[in-house]
């Protein structure tokens, strides 16, 4: 359909203009899905894959993660109005092949998200039709990861399209360690076992990313960040949803709202910051906060 593609050429060059187009979201064709013949349909996914066994383990835990998840995020299970389209390629091989040939840009990604709309839809993410893919690792709890990783990132955007990097790097890798438990119960937002080594280590060698420049990067200054970045992205998520005996749970809630009815949101989420999370600091502000902060990261312990 040339005519849209055209259109949506246009919305990315906006999108690229004002500089809030997420490297790991941009807006294109989903992937190409000759050679994935599973095709399996549950209420928000719909999974092309070229494993069948894996596959249909997978699109259970999937739904079942989406709903825990949305819940804990207190979002609405309608929160994405159209399937979200998965593509599980069987061998890292098969996907480094469809990166290289139509998205370059994602090359050495191990997944990535894209979206795309009509453009009577651009103003309303619930109706954008979201894809992922990654292809299907050993470990299954790996591949999970990965999936888990990317379903929130969907979460999170089709309820705040622009989320500022801290918000939306440190969600995704809150919930991608969940887990079923024994008794089949998706089991979310548990420590990050490596986020918090990571952020321990940096916090007791002096090189922790500090608490200002990590709530205003911008997202073209996200796209350089390491692993510690994301690190302290999910270590200041994970105090808003736990510290202070999850007393700030609400504020947390209420920063999240405010970034989601923003339709501009082009301060990166910085006045909702203001009014919502600085004022924890006190009369301290963003320093008090920030020691804070990491006193709850030191008393976290590692399983
Ligand atoms: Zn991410």
């Amino acid at each position: 359909m040339p005519a849209l593609r055209a259109a949506l050429a246009v919305l990315v060059a906006t999108g690229l203009s004002a500089g809030w187009l997420r490297p790991c979201a941009s807006q294109d064709d989903p992937p190409a899905r000759a050679g994935l013949s599973v095709h399996l349909e549950t209420r928000h996914f719909r999974l092309h894959a070229d494993l069948p066994g894996p596959s249909v383990a997978c699109a259970g835990e999937l739904e079942k993660f989406f709903l825990k998840a949305a819940a804990s995020l207190s979002l609405p299970a309608t929160v994405t109005l159209r399937p979200i389209h998965v593509h599980l390629f069987g061998s890292r091989s098969a996907f480094d092949a469809v990166v290289e040939a139509s998205y370059p840009e994602y090359r050495g990604r191990p997944a990535f998200m894209v979206f795309r709309h009509e453009p009577a839809a651009a103003a309303d993410a619930s109706r954008w039709e979201w894809s992922i893919a990654t292809w299907c690792r050993d470990n299954p709890a790996e591949t999970r990861r990965e999936l888990y990783h990317e379903v929130t990132h969907i979460l999170l955007r089709a309820r705040a399209p622009r989320p500022p990097p801290w918000l939306d790097e440190g969600v995704a890798e809150c919930f991608e360690t969940a887990c079923v438990s024994a008794a089949g119960e998706v089991l979310c937002d548990e420590a990050n076992e490596l986020d918090l080594a990571a952020v321990q280590d940096a916090i007791q060698a002096g090189r922790m990313v500090p608490l200002r420049a990590l709530v205003t990067a911008t997202p073209a200054e996200a796209a350089r960040w390491t692993d510690l970045h994301y690190a302290a992205a999910w270590s200041f998520v994970h105090f808003l949803r736990h510290g202070r005996g999850g007393g700030l749970r609400h504020l947390f809630d209420l920063f999240v709202e405010a970034v989601s009815t923003d339709p501009a949101a082009a301060d990166g989420g910085a006045a909702a910051f203001a009014k919502h999370l600085l004022p924890l600091g006190g009369a301290g502000g963003a320093t008090a906060l920030q020691g804070e902060w990491l006193e709850y990261l030191k008393g976290l312990g590692r399983r």
